[in-house]
């Protein structure tokens, strides 16, 4: 075995996100936080399906300027909102420390660090060293380019920093053809992390694989027959309307039938 293939030593515990014990865990919100409107009907409707995580992204990092960038610390308020009246647990996307700061001020439970972010080392290491010693849940995206070693050395600058509730979201990789994909899913780089980090939670994001609406489903099922712990989807009360990433987000209700129609094995015995 050379020192890459390696089965790496990283100090985790279990993340201990709720789910109903019938589905996976399952994380579901819309791309953006766009009003408090939108926000807190999003999460009524995913609440009374009987989701327990909610996300929404409140910075967003688009790929050319002009488009919606997220309310920032506007719409925190609104996420702490949904914690107070759904009871949901809150998640967003953090890619600086002082989105970091500014989350936590207002009670997320759950932070994520995306794509564009987990590709960068110099923003991994200030992220980790923001959140040194905390205890709460990190998951962290695949890197947009798809470099395993770069998504383990992003978990072990966590790790390194005190951080044990880790997991990682794959969301697909980058590539100058589009296909069917949005993000070519690649299933082999999640199998391989998995194999080389026992023990690591794996979230599916079939919303930024897929790219659209109809490759949800199937996407969803693909990863529970992989094995994986968990799915975060994008859900939206008005998706054709949604501010950004219009042509993948569902409605709480097409979630919620994908969800009940989904076959999950037991892959631990
Ligand atoms: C998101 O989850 O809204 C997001 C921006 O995802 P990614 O970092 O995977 O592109
Ligand atoms: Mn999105």
């Amino acid at each position: 075995e050379t020192k890459e293939q390696m089965i790496m030593e990283l100090d985790l515990e279990p993340l201990r996100l709720p789910s109903d014990n019938v589905r996976p865990v399952v994380i579901a919100g819309p791309c953006s936080a766009e009003t408090e409107e939108q926000v807190m009907s999003t999460a009524r409707s995913l609440a009374d399906k009987g989701c327990h995580i909610f996300r929404a992204g409140i910075w967003k990092p688009r790929t050319k300027p002009g488009g919606f960038e997220g309310n920032g610390e506007t719409a925190l308020p609104w996420m702490k909102e949904v914690k107070e009246e759904t009871g949901m647990l809150i998640s967003t996307e953090v890619a600086t420390p002082e989105h970091v700061e500014l989350a936590l001020k207002y009670g997320m439970d759950i932070l994520w660090i995306g794509a564009r972010t987990s590709a960068n080392p110099f923003a991994m290491q200030a992220l980790a060293d923001t959140l040194q010693g905390m205890d709460i849940p990190v998951l962290v995206k695949n890197p947009v380019n798809p470099d395993l070693e770069l998504w383990i050395g992003a978990l072990q600058r966590l790790n390194q920093a005190g951080l044990k509730r880790l997991g990682v979201i794959h969301r697909g990789f980058s590539s100058y053809e589009k296909k069917i994909y949005r993000n070519v899913p690649m299933w082999q780089i999640p199998i391989e992390l998995r194999r080389r980090i026992p023990g690591l939670p794996i979230i599916c994001d079939p919303s930024h694989i897929g790219g659209r609406r109809d490759l949800i489903a199937p996407l969803c099922q693909q990863a529970m027959d992989l094995g994986f712990d968990g799915l975060i989807v994008e859900s939206h009360c008005n998706p054709e309307k949604a501010w950004s990433d219009a042509k993948q987000q569902v409605t709480p209700d097409i979630l919620d039938y994908i969800l009940s129609l989904l076959v999950v094995r037991d892959h631990t015995s």
